[in-house]
């Protein structure tokens, strides 16, 4: 529709999966999608299908490891947000390869969103464990978004839309993950909402961009900007009555969470550790 802030979405599944893999198939992609699309309506979004594209991949891609195990732990004296624009996460060659092998690359990919069906994404990361300790774990994800404000310029333009998807096979799961993947992605935030700053994993009610069954987009300073955000994204464009796409400006720091085209849209916030202050 002309004039409407829109995303568009390619999908891409691949045909061979491994016969016992069951959670993500391309009618669940379509469910989460057409979901998303009313979660996304009362913002006045619209999320546009570009495509649906299945055919066989190399099999080592099946299942890969999405970025490289975190160098430098979080501490306290800086947000996770500042850490990640020092310290970005850093793709894989192997996610890369198979995120090359999959994508169909065009002038609109870099404002593209992409998402990627695999059978078993994991994502390495550290935590405290005890005393002045980290460990590293690893979690398999449901997932993943690939959001700029972790990511930032580590992954090529190309292909900086992409979102895998792994398990769509809870109710939960089909209702809220791709519409909330996409939320890191065009909101560019992590896991916060109005008083909550962002943390690994939050579980409560409310937010889309927490872990539960809300699927809230506040607006304002007291919602953490995220409306407003979510319209100011790279990936957002309006049709004009030629029917050209008017894409927002592009990042001017690759998509930090304060790269400056957010302006004032911004939250500033201390850092936090649950480390023991006298360790
Ligand atoms: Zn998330």
């Amino acid at each position: 529709m002309p004039g409407k802030p829109s995303v568009d979405v390619a999908i891409y599944v691949p045909s061979n999966f491994d016969p016992s893999f069951d959670k993500v198939s391309v009618s669940r992609m379509l469910e989460g999608l057409r979901i998303a699309k009313e979660i996304y309506r009362p913002a006045g979004l619209q999320v546009n299908l570009l495509s649906v594209k299945t055919g066989a991949v190399d099999p080592k891609f099946l299942s890969i490891q999405a970025n490289e195990i975190p160098r430098v732990p979080d501490t306290e004296y800086i947000n996770s947000y500042e850490s990640s624009k020092r310290h970005p996460a850093e793709l894989t060659e192997m996610a890369l390869r198979a995120f090359q092998s999959m994508v169909e690359v065009d002038d609109n990919s870099p404002n593209t969103i992409y998402l990627l069906a695999f059978q078993d994404v994991v994502f390495p990361f550290l935590e405290i464990s005890e005393g002045r300790n980290w460990t590293v774990k690893m979690v398999r994800t449901g997932g993943l978004s690939f959001p700029s404000y972790s990511y930032v310029d580590t992954i090529p333009r190309p292909y900086r839309g992409v979102i895998t998807i792994s398990n769509l096979s809870t109710p939960s799961r089909l209702s809220r993950t791709i519409a909330h993947e996409i939320g890191h992605k065009v909101m560019n935030v992590s896991h916060e909402y109005k008083d909550t700053n962002p943390a690994h994993e939050v579980y409560a009610e409310g937010g889309l961009m927490l872990y539960g069954d809300g699927a809230d987009i506040p607006s304002g300073e007291e919602g953490r900007w995220h409306l407003e955000r979510l319209l100011m994204s790279p990936y957002v464009y309006r049709l004009s009555p030629d029917g050209t796409k008017q894409w927002n400006r592009d990042y001017l720091e690759s998509g930090h969470y304060y790269d400056p085209i957010y302006e004032e849209k911004v939250v500033k916030f201390p850092g936090a550790t649950i480390m023991n202050p006298n360790w």
